[in-house]
């Protein structure tokens, strides 16, 4: 959207209050995102009330989801698009009253190289969406409905853009998708994902090439080889299992078990050498009960991951899951919550203290969030935001620079380095 606007001449500004035409790009995906984005459409009612603009526009998966809800409660809300209508950006901004074609079905739009962007990451890393919706149906998710079946852009059209991005000075693509491993099934094509790291891993300048949000039924030996043997691509697997007790995970429609996932994290770890994974899970699912939290903690012992998200369940309408009965209470939910992140606070200071000495290279972003008097930068295992950060201590570099440094402490989520050669 900010490409497309960019292009028609508009220009982004940083407060809300020099804008004349505000846009609020949404989430719907858990209660806590709802929140933020009705607080966020809230907000800029009152900043349109009070500065100079005279539209205010909402886009996103909220609109798609609560279209009319959405417009009865907040009547400053002027215009709005669902989550296949971004090229409709430039007609919602200039004063023509658009509303969601929901109604109309599930959204089929995806982008392509000629669609303009503007970076609003860093200008050394860019997010690249492969394929847009999802085939499953896994109890808790509206983002099927939201976002609709699974469609995958064309390996040369994803080439060509990350050539684009490539020649713009970016130096690491993180690939996203719903359902990254099912790369390409639309189109016929099996490991498809193995077949676009290929292609993507010749392209020069580009240095570090990651994968998210790959599916456990989906990934094959083959994206693992290609993991492993490609080396811009870095050996890091991030794969949400949701849970590990099968009576839970066949609540939550998921098609694979405890058994299953278990084989395949050692599988993982066989074919992928020095390869960290991320995983994350819910607890407080419907019905979860402590025999069943207790096979998640013990799961999570045994498999040692190298990152960890967990999330407590959201009440999702729309979703199978909505009607389940044995609701968790809330305060269950969070106590479960902390004794996963504590088992594995644990792990990770085991895992990052084996670590000191080793020579790493490290990507430097920037100074430390609470001091300018250090740097910060990640490993090739460590994903943008998520997975914490290389704590630099000694030595100078830029945003942007890979360096050569050597871990010399270890903090749970954080390491601790210096700088031998920039
Ligand atoms: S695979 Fe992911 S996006 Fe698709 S339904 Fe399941 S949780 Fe949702």
């Amino acid at each position: 959207m900010l490409g497309r606007l960019r292009a028609g001449g508009y220009e982004v500004v940083a407060d809300a209050r020099q804008a004349e035409v505000i846009v609020v790009n949404t989430c719907a995906f858990i209660d806590r995102a709802r929140q933020e984005s009705v607080d966020t459409i809230l907000e800029m009612a009152r900043e349109k009330e009070a500065g100079r603009a005279r539209w205010l526009v909402v886009t996103g998966c909220l609109s798609q989801r609560y279209d009319a809800e959405l417009r009865r409660e907040i009547p400053e809300i002027d215009a709005t698009l669902g989550t296949g209508q971004v090229d409709e950006i430039l007609r919602a901004v200039s004063g023509e009253a658009t509303t969601t074609d929901a109604a109309e079905g599930p959204p089929t739009w995806v982008y392509d190289h000629t669609t303009p962007r503007v970076l609003s990451t860093p200008w050394y890393m860019a997010y690249v969406k492969i394929s847009e919706g999802c085939d499953y149906t896994c109890s808790f998710c509206i983002i099927p409905t939201l976002r609709g079946k699974n469609r995958s852009r064309n390996v040369e059209d994803i080439a060509s853009e990350v050539r684009g991005l490539a020649a713009q000075g970016v130096r690491e693509i993180v690939l996203v998708a719903q359902d990254s491993t099912r790369f390409g099934l639309d189109h016929g094509i099996r490991d498809g994902l193995a077949y676009l790291l290929r292609r993507l891993g010749r392209i020069e300048g580009i240095r570090w090439i990651r994968v998210m949000y790959a599916y456990p039924a989906t990934l094959s030996d083959g994206i693992l080889d290609a993991i492993a043997g490609e080396e811009k691509v870095v050996k890091y697997v991030d794969i949400p299992l949701q849970h590990a007790s099968d009576a839970v995970l066949k609540r939550m429609k998921r098609p694979t078990g405890r058994g299953h996932l278990q084989g395949m994290v050692g599988r993982i770890r066989g074919r992928v050498p020095g390869v960290a994974i991320r995983t994350s899970f819910i607890v407080g699912f419907p019905g979860e009960t402590e025999a069943e939290f207790a096979e998640l903690l013990a799961f999570v012992e045994a498999c040692e991951f190298d990152h960890l998200g967990v999330f407590t369940f959201s009440d999702e309408e729309g979703t199978t899951s909505f009607d389940l009965p044995g609701r968790v209470p809330q305060a269950v939910k969070e106590r479960r919550k902390r004794k996963l992140m504590a088992a594995q606070k644990a792990i990770s200071a085991r895992r990052n203290r084996g670590r000191v000495g080793e020579r790493v290279e490290v990507l430097v972003e920037g100074t430390h969030p609470d001091t300018d008097l250090l740097l910060r930068g990640r490993l090739s295992t460590q994903a943008p935001e998520i997975d914490g950060m290389v704590i630099l201590n000694d030595g100078m570099a830029a945003p942007g620079a890979f360096v050569t440094a050597r871990i010399t402490d270890a903090h749970p989520h954080d390491l601790v380095a210096r700088i031998v050669d920039s």
